[in-house]
């Protein structure tokens, strides 16, 4: 009996709980829906899914089939193709992947057939680590012992290349060779998104027997990049959190519990949206009164010498312009790019949290939206608003030989360079006044 794996945020064969579900009792079918939502993604995003898609395409001998479709759609067209009544895939959490799930597992029904799920993009899935009481952990740090202590499987092990059947062609099937061509293949990426899952294996063990033992000193730290750079591996699913976690496990090194807890961030964040699915556009708490932020030309205006890396604030226009042509950017310089949006330009979150959609390769729902609202204040568990990072001094701190700045900003020394468009100081106490009067009117 053939079964049919749905393949979704999870495109690897290691470590694939879905996967090895469909080849239980025999060769399976895989399916990728390329839908319409993916008309919203960035060229590069969509570029870097599609070479995704063709590594693992030719891992699977060529079997996976991706189908330009509504998933519903196309997983059903599978299904019913493979004469398959059972689909395997991997549950998701986002608001968008629950919809999606639900249609396909409703489409799939109709026919008599169905939908099982099986694992998730995370070591614990969202939702299972709680309080004693049932509710969901507001607060990172006691979330992080609780989910240390639930604990996470091993991996599961690899998938048989050979184990797939091969779907007829379809007018739907998407033309990925081409696709793939196009996107960043042109650009002068020092660190390319790596796009095989073998390659980010290498990789991971790389950075497990080399630049992990530094972690805690080096990450924040942008001029010496020794972070690992697994992030959009993980966004797409190229490898799976348990195997990093499994790894790390073996290293007895203070600075491999720092990483873990970077990789407990993720799923915070994952376990919060899932609870407040409004989270996505909404701030969890007001910081700031929703007339105050600014709008209209000036703001625009701004927004837009944030966007293009032309503040006069020469981290902040390094990471900008790191992100436009890189499609990444360090963690130390998000916080500082988002705290200056908010908190130097008072333009509200969503507007920065949006442009980085369109930017980075490692989009991912949770973590963007959760850690803009971390850097806003308005997120659970977050930074305090009053905190406002000064973009001189964390350069100085966290840049100390400006190799950095000077990296993404030729020009920072000469007329050509712009001067601040803001005084840091006057916005900083702008920015405190306008979160005392959003204090002064809450609970009236
Ligand atoms: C405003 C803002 C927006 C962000 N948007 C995204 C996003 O869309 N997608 C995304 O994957 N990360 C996002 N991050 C988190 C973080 O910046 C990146 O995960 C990290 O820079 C990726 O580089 P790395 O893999 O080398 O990280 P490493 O330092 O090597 O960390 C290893 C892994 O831990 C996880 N991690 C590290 N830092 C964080 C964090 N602060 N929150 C959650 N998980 C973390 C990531 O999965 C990362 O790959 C955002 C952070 C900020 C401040």
């Amino acid at each position: 009996m053939t079964h049919v794996w749905w393949a979704r945020r999870d495109l690897r064969l290691d470590d694939n709980p879905a996967l090895l579900s469909a080849q239980e009792d025999g060769p399976a079918v895989a399916v990728f829906a390329w839908t319409p939502a993916l008309h919203f993604w960035s060229g590069r995003r969509r570029a870097h899914l599609a070479r995704v898609l063709w590594s693992l395409r030719e891992e699977t001998g060529g079997a996976l089939a991706v189908r330009r479709a509504p998933a519903a759609h196309a997983v059903l067209a599978a299904a019913r193709q493979a004469d398959a009544t059972v689909v395997w895939a991997a549950q998701e959490y986002t608001p968008a992947g629950v919809r999606e799930q639900a249609e396909v597992a409703e489409a799939l029904e109709a026919d008599g057939r169905e939908l099982r799920m099986i694992g998730s993009p995370y070591a614990v899935a969202p939702g299972r680590v709680r309080k004693a009481d049932g509710t969901p952990y507001r607060v990172f740090t006691p979330f992080r012992g609780a989910w240390r202590e639930h604990g996470w499987r091993s991996p599961a092990g690899p998938a048989d290349p050979e184990g797939f059947a091969h779907l007829a062609p379809d007018a739907s099937d998407v033309d990925i060779d081409q696709i793939a061509a196009h996107g960043d293949s042109e650009d002068p990426l020092e660190r390319p998104h790596e796009f095989r899952e073998a390659r980010v294996r290498e990789a991971l063990e790389d950075f497990v027997g080399g630049d992990l033992e530094h972690y805690s000193e080096e990450r924040d730290r942008p001029d010496l990049d020794s972070t690992s750079h697994l992030s959009s591996a993980l966004a797409f699913g190229l490898v799976h959190p348990r195997t990093v976690l499994a790894l790390t496990g073996t290293v007895d090194h203070s600075a491999a519990r720092t990483f873990e807890s970077e990789i407990s961030w993720r799923e915070f964040h994952a376990d919060t949206l899932w609870h407040e699915p409004r989270a996505l556009r909404e701030s969890l708490s007001t910081v700031v009164l929703e007339e105050d932020w600014t709008s209209g030309p000036d703001a625009d205006r701004a927004f837009m010498a944030w966007r293009d890396g032309r503040t006069g604030f020469p981290l902040v226009d390094a990471g900008m312009r790191q992100l436009a042509s890189t499609g990444w950017m360090h963690n130390r310089v998000r916080m500082v790019v988002a705290s200056f949006l908010v908190k130097d330009l008072h333009l509200p979150w969503q507007r920065g949290a949006d442009h980085f959609r369109r930017a980075l390769v490692d989009y991912d729902h949770s973590q963007n939206q959760l850690n803009w609202q971390w850097v806003a204040g308005t997120g659970r568990d977050a930074s305090p608003y009053f905190r406002i990072f000064n973009p001189d001094t964390q350069a100085a701190k966290f840049d100390p030989n400006r190799r950095y700045v000077e990296r993404w900003v030729p020009e920072l020394d000469t007329p050509a360079y712009p001067a601040p468009m803001v005084d840091h100081k006057a916005e900083r106490e702008t920015a405190l006044a306008l979160n005392q009067r959003a204090k002064g009117t809450q609970g009236r």
